[in-house]
């Protein structure tokens, strides 16, 4: 619940009556968008490259909007406001409206409102009362079915989305159908009182006031092609059932006023550790749901494409060659839950993804990073790594990848000992023995399914990085050992070993 005295009527959802006008909230939202294009500089990029295809609103009838999908190539990307719109498509049957080869002529001609679904309806409403002419949607401005035309547009998302003036969130529609909640706002209701004789006896009543943890926890956030859809725009608002909630660089504000914060930082390429930026973002990405678990890479190709050009590095399937050996450093990390360790996480549904990549398996990942110590220069090194494509990177078939790297590949003892959290002891060289961590990605691998207290297995190390500070911290990837080509060792990952 959130209240306010009486005398501050200033804002729609504030103002007592029957109900809360769709006009009133988009003024509200009008005059957020205007502060933000005129008075936040890095909220607007400046120059742009336009969607493929945008829907045009031309005119609203008796009959709704005047739509129709436009080409934008001949059109003047200095002089076009579009917003885009991010939302969840649903089931098969309860998806949204969709341009596919036997429509596009018609839809370029016109769209029919009366097709459209609600949350698409709802998004031209909102676009058309901010006096914006254009709106991408990506089932009606990629053209569904059209494997060649998803492989290029999907691609594009960074530009879409960090291009786009505005992105609307259907942040409460777990389906196509859902809508924006435009006028279904109650309004604030009066309570009289005699709390003080000195006070007002009079307050305005909200039930429902924002709350900044029901919206990260949507269906939609849950998504992972919403993943970067949230990502890269610069300002974004997002539809509740009670209110919208805006948010760009330098504003977080819901519209009952009852949140106005500058919005926190997200991890981006600009932190002072970009690695560890990254890093949290793949293990936020890698815990997203999806239809099909093949979009997997796909879905993360606007991200990647806008973090490598801002950062001038080159990413091969989720790893950076300059952060390589902190980047192979990764972890299975299955949800909680019942069954998390009885049921294995999947492999990924992606043909060729090889084993040194998290995209490898569909499941959550997460990190290890050392404490900073000094290097000790025995840090695995990049010889050379290449991903080819069929077509477009990351969204077309991977052709063939290879990861060639120096470092030192060592056999070593590990000397298990019975316990909880999977512990053992790494006896180098029959030397010295340390405490290590292991962590193994296929469940009821040999080196997990020991009964034996101080079991003793050889296992094959590569070596990823080693510092030495209070404590010389060390990670190794656990390999099998394939063939030898052209004088290198072909090596598998099957886990990973922290001391
Ligand atoms: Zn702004």
């Amino acid at each position: 619940m959130s209240m306010t005295e009486t005398s501050d009527r200033s804002r729609p959802l504030w103002t007592p009556g029957n109900r809360v006008s769709f006009a009133s909230r988009m003024r509200r939202l009008k005059e957020l968008l205007h502060e933000c294009w005129d008075s936040h500089e890095d909220c607007n990029p400046g120059s742009t490259v336009l969607p493929t295809r945008l829907v045009e609103i031309t005119a609203e009838g008796q009959d709704g909007f005047y739509l129709r999908l436009v080409d934008t190539d001949l059109l003047d990307s200095t002089k076009i406001r579009y917003s885009a719109l991010s939302h969840c498509w649903g089931s098969a049957s309860s998806g949204p409206s969709k341009t596919t080869q036997a429509n596009l002529y018609l839809y370029r001609r016109r769209i029919p409102y009366s097709d459209l679904t609600q949350t698409i309806k709802d998004a031209v409403r909102v676009t058309s009362a901010l006096d914006m002419r254009y709106l991408w949607v990506d089932s009606l401005c990629i053209i569904q079915g059209d494997a060649k035309d998803w492989e290029t547009e999907a691609t594009r998302m960074a530009g879409v989305f960090g291009g786009s003036d505005l992105t609307i969130v259907a942040n409460a529609s777990s389906d196509a159908h859902g809508g924006l909640f435009l006028d279904s706002v109650a309004p604030a209701v009066v309570v009289r009182g005699q709390a003080d004789a000195n006070v007002s006896d009079s307050w305005l009543l909200r039930w429902h006031p924002a709350d900044l943890d029901v919206l990260k926890a949507s269906v939609l956030r849950t998504r992972g092609w919403v993943f970067q859809e949230l990502w890269l725009p610069r300002k974004k608002v997002f539809f509740e059932m009670d209110q919208f909630v805006w948010d760009c660089r330098h504003r977080l504000a819901a519209e009952d006023d009852s949140h106005h914060s500058p919005e926190g930082q997200r991890a981006s390429p600009t932190d002072p550790n970009p690695s560890m930026a990254w890093q949290r973002v793949v293990g936020a990405y890698s815990q997203k749901n999806f239809s099909y678990r093949s979009d997997r890479l796909a879905a993360l190709a606007g991200l990647t494409q806008w973090w490598s050009l801002e950062c001038k590095q080159a990413s091969f399937l989720g790893i950076w060659k300059e952060t390589l050996a902190r980047d192979l450093a990764w972890a299975l990390t299955p949800e909680d839950g019942p069954g998390k360790d009885t049921i294995p996480p999947s492999k990924s549904a992606i043909p060729g993804v090889p084993s040194w990549s998290w995209f490898s398996w569909d499941c959550g990942v997460s990190f290890w990073s050392p404490k900073a110590g000094e290097s000790t220069g025995l840090d695995l090194q990049l010889l050379d790594c290449d991903v080819r494509w069929r077509g477009e990177a990351m969204t077309s078939d991977i052709l063939m990848t290879r990861l060639r790297v120096r470092g030192l590949l060592k056999s070593l003892e590990l000397v298990h000992e019975v316990s909880e959290d999977e512990s053992a002891r790494l006896s180098v060289e029959n030397y010295t023995t340390v405490e290590c961590h292991i962590t193994v990605d296929e469940f009821g691998s040999y080196i997990l399914t020991h009964e034996d207290a101080s079991r003793i297995e050889t296992a094959d190390c590569l070596l990823l990085s080693c510092s030495v500070g209070e404590k010389t911290a060390m990670s190794f990837m656990l390999v099998k050992r394939l063939a030898i080509v052209e004088g290198f060792q072909v090596c598998q990952r099957y886990g990973l070993e922290l001391v």
